[in-house]
């Protein structure tokens, strides 16, 4: 048995949804409650959360020849542009990830990620060698202080990890940056400037509260502290701007030190306000409620929202 997020299970023609962005990535779910006690994850050691939840995800199991004879049918090769497993961290699902991503490379050409997993050098080589495209390592806290807070273990240890990795397997190693845990936006900005550097990959999420955790009760970031990180975020990957001509006070951003006219042309197609990550990484509805405010785009904007997201940005 896998268990994949609800979208991923309609693209393979397993569950009959009506969604309004399907994703064209297969997130696929490997073991279950992990022995880290991360306080937004409804999958933490002493989380009350479902356990077939991530994020605001379900992720309902199926046998695995269906879900492989899924992965060939039509819809699947039209959709999916890549395989993600996250991997809850335990040993036995790092075992087991293998095993899958020798199987998945049998029935689909996508390029193959895994996230959250490896622990040592040694782990991410072995993954890689699978064929594994990208080793996500994710850090989650922008500071060792939020990190402190919010996670188990220690953030020096995470970042060290990452940075020998991609130093070690360049241009194969992502990490996931969740905002609104506490850190400023001028953390985040340096931190996703100091990643990049490094040629890591940054997948940006906005802080979202699931039941049953301890984080149940505290809010999302707000709308437009999420915008600016996310154009601070897309200009830092395109190399339009570095973090550190950028402008702030009291850890807000107030400029990208940029010609606001520029800065308007850059932004203005919406592309800086779409899931971040991967190739072909949206993620639908991870941190957003249907017919609610997207922080992430799954898709392209319309014109009226990128417009919307520049006004938000500059609040
Ligand atoms: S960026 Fe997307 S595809 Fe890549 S590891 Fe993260 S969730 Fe998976």
């Amino acid at each position: 048995m896998i268990r994949c997020s609800l979208g991923t299970a309609k693209v393979l023609g397993l569950k009959q949804i009506k969604v309004d962005d399907l994703p064209t990535t297969a997130y696929l779910m490997v073991g279950e409650r992990c022995h880290f006690n991360c306080a937004f994850c409804a999958q933490a050691r002493e989380s009350g959360a479902r356990s077939d939840m991530l994020s605001r995800v379900t992720w309902p199991q199926f046998p695995r020849a269906d879900f492989l004879k899924g992965l060939e049918g039509g819809q699947a090769q039209d959709t999916l542009k890549r395989i993600c497993f996250q991997v809850v961290q335990d040993e036995e699902a790092l075992a087991a990830t293998k095993v899958w991503v020798k199987e998945v490379k049998e029935h689909t050409d996508a390029p193959i990620c895994v996230s959250a997993g490896p622990r040592t050098l040694e782990e991410i080589q072995e993954l890689l060698e699978l064929g594994v495209d990208h080793v996500s390592i994710a850090l989650d806290a922008a500071t060792p202080e939020v990190y402190m807070q919010v996670k188990d273990g220690s953030w020096d240890r995470r970042y060290s990890l990452l940075t020998e990795a991609a130093a070690r397997f360049p241009g194969s190693i992502a990490t996931h940056l969740i905002v609104g845990l506490g850190e400023s936006e001028e953390e985040m900005a340096h931190l996703i400037q100091d990643l990049y550097d490094q040629g890591i990959t940054v997948a940006l999420f906005a802080f979202t509260p699931v039941r049953g955790t301890r984080l149940e009760h505290c809010d999302q970031p707000a709308l437009a502290h999420y915008r600016r990180v996310q154009a601070a975020h897309f200009l830092i990957r395109q190399g339009q701007a570095r973090a550190d001509q950028f402008g702030f006070k009291d850890g807000k951003l107030l400029d990208f030190g940029l010609p606001l006219d520029r800065l308007q042309q850059l932004l203005r197609d919406g592309e800086a306000f779409r899931t971040s990550g991967c190739t072909g990484c949206n993620r639908p509805y991870y941190n957003e409620t249907p017919g609610e405010t997207m922080y992430n785009y799954p898709r392209s904007l319309t014109k009226a929202e990128a417009a919307q997201a520049w006004e938000v940005l500059r609040t």
